[in-house]
């Protein structure tokens, strides 16, 4: 239908669509560029030029991949029979792809469904609120953030921003959310053996400074994305939740690029053994299929909101209109099956040591390379112009990285670029289906592009 005209499509984006994270004046010169068809990894642009996608959609979603046509039947055939209704009515969908999410989170029990990570994130703070006032006459309140991570666009999720270059210009945010320091060893802000147990510490700091009798929730991600792909050091996680059980603090883990398989276990607080209290996910979740978002929490957490069914005042008072969207579960209860039919967790794990391996070649082999980190299918290089003092690659320079694979049909990500000095890390995150040839394929133009960069930066 519109590719039967692509240059009007074309000229009705340049003309009318505000892209998401774009300076537009980068379309004075070009084309903005629309991606038309994909299958597996590969897509395809309005000229016919196939790319390999190794971030999954450019931000961590499209973890089984592109052109799956039984998620897209089953949203079909869910949307003919019943595609919406609002508010305290379940859905056949919603109800199968809770139970079976549930089972993928020994110690979690109820599905809070909403459709962006975002939103997910301020339902879990809205709880912490409620919960604040139902208990501690509104007291303990605060939510704890930290340095580097990002929790969405909303102003509520802004607030629990740790990326400045996100949260400039956008304030005034909204308060009592409180920072804490991040965990990344590679830029250590702590000379200490126990490294991962005194970047916790730096928590417990913060939560004596504000008053334990303050602080409602701690909001982490269990792997940086944005801020670098920051893997928390040995001994952090443990630490972490010890201190939260000692001040009575909710753990709330942010999943949204790290869930549903994205590091090899369903969730990547899996990795540490973490018992949460909240867990939201989103990107992973439909794979793109359709949107949907989760806030995931205990029975404990559900039954704080049932104390009193004579009070009206006393259940979540919160509704998303397309939290009642079926089209999202629907996705999702297939995106889960071909994880599980697939053996998409082992094929992550595999071909992520095997990428990791190219990484740890490739800092060899490059001095722009400072560190190289990650998880399964989700990978950062840190990239840098002096290894001995660390200093950040220039952004334009890292820039030029992702171009020249690009060019070469492979992309990839960086971090947020609007920071120079802080978001200097290129980001791989294929989909959870990629084979070794593709693997070996983002490799060897990585490989390029380094060398080329490598050459202007020296
Ligand atoms: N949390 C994390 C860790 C994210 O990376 C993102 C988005 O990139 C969000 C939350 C916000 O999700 P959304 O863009 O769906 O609102």
């Amino acid at each position: 239908m519109l590719d039967n005209d692509i240059s009007k499509v074309v000229q009705a984006d340049r003309a009318h669509v505000w892209h998401h994270l774009f300076q537009h004046r980068a379309l004075d010169s070009k084309d903005p560029r629309v991606i038309v068809e994909g299958n597996g990894l590969k897509v395809w642009d309005q000229n016919g030029r196939e790319f390999l996608d190794a971030v999954s959609g450019g931000v961590w979603t499209v973890n089984v991949g592109y052109g799956r046509e039984n998620i897209a039947d089953a949203v079909r055939d869910q949307l003919v029979r019943m595609n919406y209704f609002a508010g305290a009515a379940g859905s056949i969908p919603g109800a199968i792809f809770a139970e079976k999410l549930i089972e993928k989170m020994p110690g979690m029990s109820r599905v809070y469904y909403t459709n962006s990570g975002s939103e997910a994130n301020e339902k879990a703070f809205k709880m912490v609120r409620q919960i604040a006032h139902k208990r501690y006459g509104g007291k303990k309140h605060k939510i704890l953030f930290r340095e580097r991570d990002y929790h969405g666009t909303t102003i509520g999720t802004l607030s629990a921003g740790g990326q400045p270059e996100r949260v400039a210009q956008y304030g005034p945010l909204a308060p009592g959310f409180v920072e804490v320091p991040h965990c990344l060893e590679y830029r250590a802000q702590w000379d200490d053996a126990d490294y991962g147990r005194r970047a916790a510490d730096a928590i417990e700091e913060v939560i004596l400074r504000e008053g334990p009798e303050t602080v409602g929730a701690l909001c982490l991600e269990p792997i940086t994305a944005g801020g670098g792909v920051i893997t928390p050091p040995e001994g952090y996680w443990p630490r972490v939740q010890e201190i939260c059980r000692k001040y009575d603090v909710l753990l709330h883990i942010d999943e949204v690029v790290c869930g549903v398989g994205r590091t090899g276990t369903w969730f990547g607080y899996q990795h540490y053994g973490i018992e949460p209290d909240f867990v939201t996910m989103a990107k992973g979740v439909a794979s793109g299929y359709a949107a949907i978002a989760c806030c995931v929490t205990t029975e404990a957490v559900f039954d704080l909101f049932r104390s009193d069914a004579e009070d009206p005042m006393d259940h979540f008072r919160d509704i998303s209109t397309f939290g009642g969207c079926t089209a999202g579960p629907a996705a999702a209860i297939v995106n889960m099956e071909i994880i599980e039919q697939e053996n998409l967790l082992e094929n992550c794990t595999q071909m992520g040591a095997r990428m990791m391996a190219h990484l740890e070649a490739m800092k060899i082999r490059h001095p722009i390379v400072g560190d190289v980190r990650g998880k399964g299918l989700f990978l950062g290089a840190e990239l840098v112009s002096d290894r001995a003092t660390k200093a950040p690659l220039d952004e334009k320079l890292v820039a030029r990285v992702v171009a020249e694979c690009d060019a070469r049909g492979v992309i990839l990500g960086m971090t947020n670029r609007s920071l120079p000095g802080l978001n200097n890390t290129i980001c791989l995150s294929p989909a959870l289906t990629v084979t070794a040839e593709e693997i070996d394929q983002i490799a060897e133009v990585l490989d390029q592009a380094l060398a080329v960069v490598g050459g202007l930066a020296a």
